[in-house]
């Protein structure tokens, strides 16, 4: 059996870090990874976490989605330019009242979110159509689907990713090529961090008083619950993203959190659009008190089956 080989940015972190780990470990040897990032100077975490399989399943390689000739160096040093499964992982967050951010910044996040998707497939999708053969795996969010208050500009980018592959997809298929959006909610990672850290460091001087309560007391005082209550791990989207590479027809969509699932059904459910903007003004300036209710209910829910699981596991050893 031959191997086939896969392709994700953005492996110095995060999910594409426990992406590439967990492919290159599959039991069944079934994938080459090379697994690229930026600056290989912060390979060190993903060495530690391939282990054996370096050298063997896993290569690490430079490749900068914001720039066109490292993309174009990284493939063509693939034998015979050949990808079978690319994973776009690599991306950035951004929250704030808009008002307080500058265009280059927006710009930023649009040309590594967007544009950096666009410049991989320009690249790879031709050798693609030529084998027939192969699948754009995208590592979306469900901010793809349902903006969020204050992340008017990550999910803006999310959209267009979203927008860019359903377009692609048809032309696709005419080549028996696949796409997928792996459509993740929270995740506990370094972006989860480094966005909050950035967000508390806002200079919200530029905006107006209400905007600026609601940014300071609302959204950030929230973030950590929804994150610490919702939140999957990195390793969670990886299983679900091997899952989706393995299979014989995969969802061109795939939401991995089952606990947001009822927000992004709200979209569906109205053509008009009013019903998830009603419901989550409701939920966030009415109820305010029953949403933190709900949240810790749920952490307690999880708290709890984690619990028992680790005892579970314990009482096997
Ligand atoms: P992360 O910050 O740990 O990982 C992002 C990675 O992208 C980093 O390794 C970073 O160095 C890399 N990167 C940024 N710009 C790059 C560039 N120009 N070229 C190459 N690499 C670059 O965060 P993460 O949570 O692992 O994010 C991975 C993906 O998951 C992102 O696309 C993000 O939008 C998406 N996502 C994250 C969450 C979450 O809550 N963490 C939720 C849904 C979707």
């Amino acid at each position: 059996m031959t191997q086939k080989v896969v392709l994700i940015t953005g492996c110095s972190s995060g999910i594409g870090l426990s992406l590439a780990a967990r492919i290159a470990k599959d039991e069944k040897k079934r994938f080459m990874v090379y697994a690229t990032m930026r600056n290989l100077s912060k390979g060190e975490a993903l060495v530690k976490a391939a282990g054996r399989t370096l050298g063997r399943t896993l290569e690490i390689k430079q490749l900068d989605v914001c720039d066109e000739d490292s993309i174009r160096a990284c493939v063509d040093s693939l034998p015979d330019r050949r990808v079978d499964i690319l994973i776009s992982n690599a991306g950035m967050g951004l929250i704030g009242p808009i008002e307080c951010q500058s265009i280059g910044e927006m710009k930023t996040v649009m040309d590594t979110n967007f544009f950096g998707l666009v410049r991989l497939v320009k690249e790879i999708l031709p050798d693609m159509k030529r084998r027939k053969r192969g699948h754009i795996v995208v590592i979306s969010s469900v901010m793809g689907i349902q903006g969020i208050l204050f992340n008017d500009i990550y999910a803006a980018s999310k959209f267009a990713v979203e927008g860019f592959c359903e377009s692609l997809a048809v032309q696709a298929l005419r080549f028996q090529l696949n796409i997928s959006l792996i459509e993740p909610g929270p995740v506990i990672t370094e972006f989860e961090r480094k966005v909050y850290e950035e967000g508390l460091k806002t200079d919200l001087s530029k905006a107006d008083e209400v905007t600026a309560d609601m940014f300071t007391n609302i959204y950030l005082k929230n973030y950590k619950q929804i994150f610490e209550t919702l939140g999957q791990t990195a390793d969670d989207i990886a299983e679900h993203t091997l899952k989706i590479i393995t299979m014989d027809n995969p969802p061109f969509r795939h939401q991995t959190n089952t606990l947001y699932t009822p927000m992004t059904t709200l979209k569906y459910a109205d053509p008009n659009g009013d019903l998830p903007i009603d419901t989550f003004y409701k939920m966030v300036f009415e109820h305010d008190k029953i949403f933190n209710a709900s949240l810790n209910f749920l952490k307690l829910l999880r708290w709890r089956s984690r619990k028992s699981f680790t005892l579970e596991k314990d009482n096997n050893n």
